[in-house]
């Protein structure tokens, strides 16, 4: 059981005119399950290679528990790796998979025979134990995968999007598996994926990452609800939050023909964040004008997608409505946001105001 830190961890690939991981501060606690989330190319992968020694960081100190590792080969840091290609030897069984790792440790066939064998029987991989990976289906081969890291009781798993190859039934199922498997076993995890929804379900805490730099660790809903900058509010949730610009004065911020009644000390332009749900469509004089362009009707909800004009330009809004929505394509809706959830971030540096 073990904590692991990154201080200041820097890596610029050579050749590259800006680092891949500038700077990152980031602590793991015992038993955690982190995920680390950002659109391809933020610096996930770099991230993970170099806890796992991989890769080597060229500023900063990594730790686990509170051994420094910066300078110790990947052998020697007691982490397992899953990544999105399983990468299983092709010509050796299930248990030889698994057992790969123990045998080049010298563990005893005794041990190395019932440490599989209580993980299959874990993994629900007992019967597929002789069969070679390539009978096996996708799922069953990420699980053997992860077969190969648990059976090592390693201090850190680091998984780098295991589940990118899986279709999206089988992504959900094995998301689950893995956060009961998580925490049943209490293994510091490092979870890298690019998708924000597998981030937001499996992750007690989510760092979200954006060019290399950390942009907010929280909770899911924390990330949700108050979102660090105009990039984390954009990048959580689905739809994405509407972010419109509007101007801030003593009666509160005008956005288009809606005056939202929120006190605030900014003055002037700021961007004015609104979830989808957090619309409401009204029959006052005052309000947001919206020519609906979609009517997307999902069976739990619909979304609405139409054109406003703001500042002089055509703008898409998206709003969340009822599942049996009457809206059509073509009509026109006035809307204010709950002036209770409205997100206010800086104009120019896009970091939230309030
Ligand atoms: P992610 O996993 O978030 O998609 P990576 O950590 O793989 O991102 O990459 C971060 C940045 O570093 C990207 O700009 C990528 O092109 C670059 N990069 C990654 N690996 C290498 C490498 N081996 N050599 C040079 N540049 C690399
Ligand atoms: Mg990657």
């Amino acid at each position: 059981m073990t904590t692991v830190t990154f201080d200041s961890v820097r890596r610029t690939y050579p050749g590259a005119d800006r680092p891949a991981v500038a700077g990152l501060d980031l602590h793991i606690a015992d038993g955690e399950l982190l995920v680390l989330v950002g659109p391809s190319g933020c610096g996930k992968s770099t991230t993970l290679r170099m806890l796992a020694g991989l890769d080597q960081n060229d500023d900063g100190r990594i730790l686990i528990g509170d051994r420094d590792v910066t300078n110790i080969p990947p052998k020697d840091r007691d982490i397992a790796m899953v990544f999105q290609n399983y990468a299983l030897y092709p010509h050796m069984s299930v248990a030889d998979n698994m057992a790969f790792a123990l045998r080049l440790a010298k563990v005893s066939k005794a041990e190395r025979d019932s440490r599989v064998a209580k993980v299959a029987d874990m993994l629900d991989l007992t019967p597929y134990l002789n069969r070679k990976p390539k009978a096996l289906s996708g799922g069953q081969r990420q699980r053997v995968a992860m077969g190969r890291a648990i059976v090592r009781s390693p201090q850190v798993f680091c998984m780098d999007e295991p589940l990118s190859n899986l279709d999206a039934k089988m992504r959900v199922r094995t998301r689950t598996d893995i956060a009961a498997l998580q925490a049943e076993l209490g293994v510091t995890t490092v979870y890298v994926t690019h998708d924000q929804v597998e981030a937001m379900t499996l992750g007690a805490r989510v760092a979200v990452m954006r060019d290399g730099e950390l942009q907010q660790v929280d909770t899911p809903l924390a990330l949700y609800d108050r979102p660090a900058n105009e990039f984390v509010a954009g990048f959580i949730g689905s739809p994405q939050m509407n972010l419109l610009s509007g101007v801030a004065g003593e009666n509160g911020i005008r956005v288009g023909g809606a005056l939202i009644p929120l006190r605030t000390t900014a003055r002037g332009p700021v961007t004015v964040g609104v979830r989808p749900e957090d619309w409401q469509i009204t029959t006052d004089a005052d309000g947001l004008d919206l020519a609906v362009t979609l009517v997307e009707k999902l069976g739990s909800d619909s979304y609405l997608y139409g054109m406003s004009e703001l500042d002089g330009t055509t703008r898409t809004v998206v709003v969340r409505a009822p599942a049996r929505t009457t809206t059509l394509k073509g009509d026109g809706l006035r809307l204010v946001p709950d002036p209770e959830r409205v997100h206010l971030f800086d104009a120019v540096t896009g970091v939230r105001i309030n």
